[in-house]
């Protein structure tokens, strides 16, 4: 049996009835891209993670930037990571993968 939902949305000034979502916000703001639904956010998820393990990939196979001195030194991983003289440059990408080991 499924329960038959009905909701109020403020924008669109009407009510919507969703059955199958329940959950999920009015289907005309999803639609409208105010909102994403779970699956819109899973499948955002997925798609992060794994350009995260790309580039955890990517750094495990090489030992640094080059260019990005722009004095023909090569900026090892290291530095660039948090903790690094240059972390601003990675520190985002580090707490990520920490979010990420959570999940
Ligand atoms: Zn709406």
């Amino acid at each position: 049996m499924s329960h038959y939902i009905t909701r109020w949305c403020p924008i669109h000034d009407e009510w919507s009835d969703d059955v199958n979502n329940p959950e999920e916000f009015c289907p005309d703001c999803v639609k409208e891209g105010r909102y994403k639904t779970r699956e819109m956010l899973e499948r955002e998820n997925e798609a992060l993670r794994k350009g995260l393990d790309a580039v955890v990939a990517l750094i495990n196979e090489s030992h640094g930037v080059s260019g990005l001195h722009l004095n023909g030194d090569i900026a090892p991983w290291g530095e660039l990571r948090t903790g690094g003289s240059f972390d601003e440059w990675l520190s985002d990408f580090d707490a990520a993968i920490k979010e990420q080991s959570h999940g």
